[in-house]
């Protein structure tokens, strides 16, 4: 399937680092340690493809593993627990206000949360930017499994309810990296962002 195919491509410090603004890309942006890379890799059936973007120098990149030469998952650099200075916290924040402002070929944003801490700062700049920019936004709640049933559950529903006000076309879902929970709702979201009509669907 399709997404086992993506392979690092390059990293970048700015916009014009990227490749062509053509074609289809999907964003995975999450605070750090929320499992940005763990989802990443259970979605392309890679152990250690975000390995890469954890490399020392690369955390703070913008990097992009291309599926086919039209597609392209993007993972943009999060903090979170990280002290940063604010200067590059300011940094980070133009490079990503900028790349969802401009980029034409940039179709979805997939946020990653840590179902026991949804919705903090970060992730509200995230959801307000793409509601400004009028990008589908798809929430998943990672390490469900760390939660009961009714707890996530409960979760769910008021990230939902909370999500109103950002987004008409956002969705949010229950995920977990660990336990490949929730695989099949987020390929539809890519598959449907990066205009694939029933290819990479199978969820092995
Ligand atoms: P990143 O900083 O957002 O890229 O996060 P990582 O993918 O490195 O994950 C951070 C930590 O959370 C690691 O210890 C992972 O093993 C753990 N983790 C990631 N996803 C899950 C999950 O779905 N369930 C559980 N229980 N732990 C997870």
């Amino acid at each position: 399937m399709l997404y086992q195919q993506a392979t690092f491509t390059l990293s970048a410090a700015k916009l014009s680092q990227l490749p062509d603004d053509v074609g289809y890309e999907v964003a995975f942006a999450g605070r750090s340690n929320a499992g940005k890379s763990s989802v990443l890799n259970v979605l392309t059936q890679q152990k250690s493809l975000a390995r890469t973007s954890k490399t020392p120098g690369r955390t703070q990149l913008i990097n992009v593993f291309s599926l086919d030469d039209e597609r392209r998952l993007i993972d943009l650099p999060g903090y979170g627990y990280a002290k940063v200075p604010e200067s590059v916290k300011k940094h980070w924040q133009n490079l990503l206000d900028n790349y969802l402002q401009t980029r034409k070929s940039l179709r979805g944003i997939i946020l990653i949360m840590d179902i026991r801490h949804p919705l903090k700062p970060f992730d509200l700049m995230m959801l307000e930017w793409a509601h400004a920019c009028n990008l589908p936004i798809h929430v998943l709640l990672n390490k469900a499994d760390k939660l009961k049933r009714g707890p996530a559950k409960n979760t769910l529903l008021a990230v939902q309810a909370e999500l109103q006000q950002y987004s008409q076309g956002a969705n949010v879902q229950l995920f977990s990296a660990l336990k490949k929970q929730g695989m099949q709702e987020c390929y539809r979201f890519l598959d449907q962002s990066l205009n694939l009509n029933d290819k990479g669907e199978d969820d092995a």
